[in-house]
């Protein structure tokens, strides 16, 4: 079985678009985070760049600092981030300093991502640390949520500036990709999913 097909890598990988969905609704990009240690997730973060006007506020930071508060110990080496977008550099760099072994990513940032698009900070050989990644788990529909979320801007039907839409470009999704819209084309479990996600 394909790495990215992975049901496992898919269970979280949902739990972050349900966490990338509350960045939506708060006009941030929508990006969305979470880390599980032995099974269970210790940590959910969603982009609040705009909410609370800081660039440090990324959904993986935001997810490590909860992690590292939860293990009382700023390593977090037996856990896997699960991240709806490619890392940029700062967290790409926060997950090497964390030294966490495994991210798993739904899909590429070619402009600005730094786990494979424009560099790789996460398998740098003269680091004292590398990380496992793989790649396009959900991929379509993190895609998807991307397209929709500039989409809206564009349309007005999210009230903050679009300064991002040149920067942050998914991979190109296929013709049909671009006419869905969060949660219109999702299972219903993973609509149950979503909602759980929305809760917690
Ligand atoms: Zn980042």
């Amino acid at each position: 079985m394909d790495d990215n097909n992975n049901p496992e890598h898919i269970k979280y990988m949902k739990k972050a678009y349900a966490q990338a969905l509350h960045a939506y609704e708060n006009g941030d990009v929508p990006i969305g985070c979470v880390i599980v240690h032995e099974g269970r997730i210790i940590a959910r973060g969603y982009n609040k760049r705009n909410l609370k006007k800081t660039t440090l506020a990324h959904a993986e930071i935001l997810a490590i600092e909860q992690a590292s508060r939860k293990l009382g110990d700023w390593r977090l080496e037996e856990c896997v981030m699960y991240v709806t977008l490619e890392p940029c550099q700062m967290c790409a760099g926060a997950i090497v300093q964390a030294r966490i072994p495994e991210v798993v990513i739904g899909c590429m940032n070619k402009k600005a991502g730094c786990a494979g698009s424009i560099i790789n900070l996460l398998d740098m050989k003269q680091f004292n640390h590398q990380v496992k990644t793989v790649y396009n788990v959900m991929e379509d529909e993190c895609s998807a949520l991307m397209k929709s979320f500039f989409a809206d801007l564009r349309a007005g039907r999210i009230g903050k500036k679009p300064d991002d839409e040149k920067r942050l470009v998914c991979q190109p999704v296929k013709r049909s990709m671009c006419q869905m819209v969060k949660k219109t084309d999702m299972s219903a479990e993973e609509e149950a999913d979503v909602s759980a996600g929305k809760k917690g």
